[in-house]
């Protein structure tokens, strides 16, 4: 953390969380942080510009009705199944207000989404993670630790595996404590919980997020879904404007145009696995993803690292994570063909003079 003498001594440990680079050159090829490379549809487009000054005038809907209420129509739920935050990151942050004590225990896969790690520690919780197994699947270890939370990436980042029905059942009628099934990828994935589950038990809550899949990064819009008394918690100790009236606005829009969803989860489905294909005759070893993007064996650490510099001073960005059991790895965003195109024209140059 920053340094400074007024910082609360219980935050002098963390390590702040790291997103992707976000450089704003329109050159880059940017396949680092899983944004949808197409933009929203015209529909969403044009809910935000017949925005009209009133509405902006006026504080927003504190409860976000409208769009809860599109959510549970897409869901098949009630609005009161329904919170609406400020992205899916708020809202991980809220289930640990909600549903933690400083001091209780979170418990996580190792690996995943690393965000989770730096808001238990401000929080000032502790971690217990239970390792992937080999393959990168979870290990049903997880269901029968003792926690008061649950985070359960589905599919996982940065592997892009799923949690199979098996685990999630495991989790919901073993784990003491709140399990929370974070969908940010799960549009592109074989199956989602969050229809179903919500109904069924009072200990879950399923994450939702527009950044990916909806190509609303930009707006910051998440939803979870719950029993009612659940997101009634929830709703309690959120800021009372959380989401601002474009990013209503442009969400309900969103939720509201399946069609054009549909479409680009088409196409990016289409381009992962022309990339999953492609990287394999590179003699690379990519998991086969359920998400938007790939990860990808690159044969060791040093080959990985290497490839990746390379790759960036070519202004083409991939995620590279230098942690143990992904650290030989390279994760790439399903970006737009011809974005693709580029990183393997220049991946097959990099492989061929980088170490082994
Ligand atoms: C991107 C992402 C989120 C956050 O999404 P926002 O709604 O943009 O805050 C949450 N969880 C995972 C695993 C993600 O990759």
């Amino acid at each position: 953390m920053p340094r400074t003498r007024f910082l609360r001594a219980s935050l002098r440990e963390v390590e702040p969380y790291t997103p992707g680079e976000q450089p704003k050159l329109p050159t880059l090829t940017k396949l680092n942080t899983n944004e949808n490379p197409y933009p929203p549809p015209a529909s969403v487009l044009r809910a935000l510009a017949e925005l009209d000054g009133d509405r902006l005038r006026r504080y927003p809907d504190p409860v976000a009705l409208e769009l809860r209420r599109a959510a549970a129509e897409l869901y098949g739920c009630a609005p009161e199944n329904v919170i609406a935050t400020n992205g899916s990151d708020e809202l991980l942050r809220l289930v640990l207000t909600a549903f933690v004590e400083p001091g209780d225990a979170v418990v996580l896969p190792d690996v995943t989404y690393s965000l989770y790690e730096t808001l238990i520690a401000i929080h000032g919780a502790t971690m217990t993670r239970v390792p992937l197994r080999p393959d990168f699947s979870f290990d049903e270890a997880m269901v029968d630790t003792a926690g008061a939370l649950m985070f359960l990436c589905h599919p996982n980042a940065p592997t892009g595996q799923p949690a199979a029905p098996a685990l999630i059942e495991a989790a919901l009628e073993r784990f003491a404590g709140v399990v929370v099934v974070d969908e940010a990828y799960a549009d592109f994935a074989e199956r989602s919980y969050a229809s179903a589950l919500p109904r069924r038990h009072d200990n879950v809550i399923v994450l939702r997020t527009l950044s990916k899949s909806y190509s609303l990064a930009g707006m910051r819009v998440g939803v979870g879904l719950a029993d009612a008394a659940l997101i009634d918690a929830l709703m309690a100790v959120k800021d009372s404007y959380n989401l601002d009236v474009a990013a209503q606005v442009t969400a309900t829009a969103a939720l509201r145009d399946q069609a054009a969803h549909a479409e680009s989860l088409a196409k990016i489905k289409a381009t992962r696995a022309r990339l999953t294909a492609a990287l394999r005759a590179l003699g690379l070893d990519p998991l086969p993803s359920q998400a938007n993007f790939v990860l990808t064996r690159m044969g060791s650490r040093a080959r990985a690292r290497s490839v990746w510099a390379a790759l960036r001073a070519d202004g083409i960005l991939v995620r590279y994570f230098d942690r143990p059991r992904v650290d030989d790895c390279l994760r790439i965003s399903v970006g737009a063909d011809a974005e693709i195109d580029r990183l393997l024209a220049r991946l097959e140059v990099h492989l061929a003079s980088a170490p082994g």
